[in-house]
C-alpha cells in the first residue's frame, strides 16, 4: 500500500499520458474491474482544462486555499489550474509516467511518492479528485487515510475530495444490482491495460457520503457535502472539529 511504481513497464496510466503529450492526441487505455464491465479511459480526459471541467471540480478548486497537496496529480491538470492563480501546489503521484508528464507540462512541485508514505507536511488544503478518495482502496483504507492524513493537514487546513455513491448511479439506471447489499462498501480492484503494459491488481473505493461522514466524524473531522454531480458524484469537505 506504501510503495510506488519503479518499474516503467508496470505503470500504462503514465505510459499513455507521455505517448499524448508527444501528439498520440487517441489513446486510452483499458481498465478491467471486478464489479464494472470493461471500459477505457482517453488520454485526452485526463489532460483536460479548466474549460472542459466539471462544475464539481471547479467548485473544488475555488475552494483550495493555502498550501496544496494535490494527491493522485495524474496530468498536473488541476495543479496547473491552481498554480496560474498563484497557489502553492505539491502535485503527488506513484507515476513515474506521470512525474515526467508534469515536469514537461512545467507543473512546480512534482513529488514521486504514495500518499501513505508521506510522513509529514502542513498544508491547508489535500485536494484529491476524479473520485480521488478512491486512492485509499478500501473501507478499512479509508479508515486509515482518516487517521494518517492529520500528519500533512495544518490545523486548520482542509480535504477536498470526490467520490460516487454507487447507491445513487445504479438507482439513476435503473438497474438492478443484486449483489449490493449493505455489506457493499464500493470496494473493486482494477487492472489498467495500454499497449503490452498492464498494472498490477490495485484496489479502489467508491464510498457514499453517509459512509465518508460516519468515518470521518469517528476520526474526528468536520464533512460537509459541497456538491452532487450526475450518477451519485459528489463534492466532499471535511476539516477538523
Ligand atoms: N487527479 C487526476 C488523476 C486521477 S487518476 C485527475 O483528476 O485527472 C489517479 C491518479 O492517482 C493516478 O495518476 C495514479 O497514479 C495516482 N495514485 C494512485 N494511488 C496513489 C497513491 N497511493 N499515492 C499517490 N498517487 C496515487
Amino acid at each position: 500500500m506504501k510503495s510506488i511504481i519503479s518499474d516503467p513497464h508496470k505503470d500504462p496510466l503514465g505510459a499513455m499520458m507521455l505517448d499524448y503529450l508527444h501528439g498520440d492526441y487517441e489513446v486510452f487505455a483499458e481498465v478491467a474491474s471486478t464489479r464494472f464491465s470493461m471500459s477505457t479511459m482517453s488520454a485526452k480526459t485526463m489532460f483536460r482544462t479548466y474549460a472542459e471541467m466539471d462544475e464539481l471540480e471547479r467548485e473544488a478548486l475555488h475552494l483550495c486555499r493555502g498550501t496544496v497537496l494535490d494527491v493522485g496529480a495524474g496530468s498536473g491538470c488541476h495543479s496547473l489550474c491552481l498554480q496560474e492563480q498563484n497557489v502553492d501546489v505539491d502535485a503527488l503521484d506513484i507515476s513515474p509516467g506521470c512525474i515526467k508528464v508534469m515536469e514537461k507540462r512545467e507543473v512546480k512541485n512534482p513529488i514521486h511518492n504514495n500518499l501513505f508514505s508521506l510522513e509529514s507536511g502542513n498544508y491547508t488544503t489535500i485536494l484529491m479528485l476524479m473520485n480521488g478518495l478512491g486512492i485509499c482502496g478500501s473501507l478499512d483504507g479509508l479508515n486509515l487515510f482518516l487517521q494518517h492524513v492529520r500528519n500533512l493537514l495544518a490545523e486548520d487546513g482542509q480535504i477536498i475530495a470526490d467520490s460516487t455513491d454507487l447507491r445513487l448511479l445504479y438507482n439513476d439506471e435503473d438497474e438492478e444490482d443484486e449483489s449490493f447489499d449493505d455489506s457493499d462498501y464500493g470496494e473493486t480492484e482494477f487492472i489498467i491495460t495500454y499497449d503490452t503494459l498492464v498494472s498490477v491488481p490495485f484496489q479502489w473505493i467508491y464510498v457514499g457520503f453517509p459512509v465518508l461522514q460516519m468515518l470521518a466524524e469517528y476520526n474526528g473531522f468536520e464533512c460537509q457535502q459541497i456538491a452532487t454531480g450526475q450518477n451519485g458524484h459528489y463534492l466532499a469537505r471535511m476539516y477538523r472539529r
